[in-house]
């Protein structure tokens, strides 16, 4: 376990570009704004999804996709600095026309219909992502 205290920041929303990636999309609010730690939210839909799930076993991602029409109905994630550039982590739920859910780990390959990006920045400490040797993940290190 490790932990750091953070302090509040700048508090971003945004409106997504249609067709554009949603990973892409969200690195490109971070950046805009300078942003290198923060929390993120969003809703909306996409054209077609692409997640992933973590094979603990096998200490891989097996990506799948989604090639629908599908709403956000939870996007939940953060940015924080991977290789020194802001790096988003997400997990998101969406949802069919009937309801149905879907979800996972948020890879490349998300499409946006519309989106809408609340960030929350915090400032202190920078959190950076490195290997982890025990999940094969690339986790946050050197904390306190
Ligand atoms: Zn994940």
């Amino acid at each position: 376990m490790g932990s750091v205290q953070l302090g509040d920041g700048k508090r971003i929303m945004a409106r997504l570009t249609h067709g554009a990636d949603l990973i892409d999309e969200i690195i490109a609010v971070a950046k805009e704004h300078h942003i290198e730690l923060a929390q993120c939210w969003a809703i909306g839909a996409v054209k077609r999804a692409r997640l992933a799930y973590y094979d603990q076993d096998g200490q891989a991602y097996w990506e799948f996709a989604l090639d629908r029409h599908l709403e956000i109905v939870s996007l939940i994630g953060n940015v924080s600095l991977r290789d020194g550039q802001p790096a988003v982590h997400a997990h998101a739920s969406f949802a069919d026309e009937e309801g149905r859910m879907y979800g996972g780990h948020i890879a490349a390959g998300c499409e946006i219909f519309a989106c809408e990006l609340l960030l929350v920045e915090y400032s202190g400490e920078i959190l950076e992502r490195e290997h982890d040797g025990v999940t094969g993940l690339p986790l946050w290190q050197k904390l306190g």
